[in-house]
């Protein structure tokens, strides 16, 4: 699995990293960026899901 972020369409809401804080950065205005590539290793996959879930803007994207 891997997860990304659409910087065009995230808003800064820090909802991602605050319940998935291995997975997302965050930078000084609160815009989210992936940790690394990217890849999500299977033991955070629901993480990741409801990371996605959770993002009020459908900023972020998980392909296989
Ligand atoms: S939850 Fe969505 S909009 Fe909010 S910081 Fe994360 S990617 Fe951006």
């Amino acid at each position: 699995m891997r997860i990304q972020v659409d910087s065009e369409k995230c808003q800064g809401h820090n909802r991602c990293y605050a319940l998935a804080p291995e997975l997302f950065d965050v930078d000084d205005y609160g815009n989210a960026m992936v940790i690394g590539d990217g890849s999500v290793p299977p033991e955070l996959e629901e993480r990741a899901r409801l990371a996605a879930a959770n993002c009020p803007e459908f900023a972020i994207t998980i392909s296989d």
